[in-house]
């Protein structure tokens, strides 16, 4: 439950996500620096904010798509993946690069990643802003990364607990008086 005593502490400042953005936009304007089409695939909602600043400093032209999962299971078990919207452009030929915010167990992007690929595109690529490595379950290729985080739970610059904190312009760590966990 929202906590409106909550208090958060900055783990990731505003100046040092946007200074890790330039880089990764400027990567990955390099490698599809000869593509025909990139389609840029924003895993909703939590990517919403990182990929529009990402977007605005890639120099090659994109299109952007977006898709959002829902995790089945109790949090005991491995979430199974099912999907609440698809992409609504055609992948068959093109680079795609999907945009997240975080992996985590890596349940998402591994059920992600196998379906684009049968959609036989060029090439699938993902860019995350954060990776969780220590809590990762199956394995899935990072081909950008903004930041390896240490596995905790964090909110801001577009990550929610409860649909709440998305809109910080950096990212933290809730320290909170309640004794619920997310
Ligand atoms: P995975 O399938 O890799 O376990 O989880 C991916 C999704 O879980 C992310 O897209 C995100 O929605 C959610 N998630 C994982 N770790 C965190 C976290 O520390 N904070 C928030 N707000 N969401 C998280």
């Amino acid at each position: 439950m929202w906590n409106a005593n909550a208090r958060v502490r900055v783990l990731i400042p505003a100046e040092a996500l946007s200074a890790r953005i330039s880089e990764l936009a400027a990567e990955i304007s390099r490698d599809h620096a000869q593509t025909e089409r990139l389609v840029v695939v924003g895993v909703l909602k939590g990517s919403v904010l990182f990929l529009a600043d990402l977007v605005k400093q890639i120099t090659v032209p994109v299109e952007l798509d977006f898709c959002q999962t829902a995790s089945y299971g109790s949090g005991q078990e491995p979430g199974e993946i099912h999907l609440k919207k698809d992409v609504e452009l055609p992948l068959r030929g093109a680079d795609v690069l999907v945009v997240e915010d975080i992996v985590d167990t890596g349940w998402t992007l591994r059920t992600l990643l196998d379906l684009f690929r049968h959609r036989r595109p060029r090439s699938v690529r993902l860019c995350t802003l954060l990776d969780k490595a220590e809590a990762r379950e199956v394995e899935v290729p990072i081909d950008y990364c903004g930041f390896r985080i240490p596995r905790q739970f964090v909110v801001g610059y577009g990550l929610d607990w409860g649909e709440r904190y998305r809109q910080l312009p950096y990212i933290g760590v809730v320290e909170s008086a309640s004794e619920e966990i997310p």
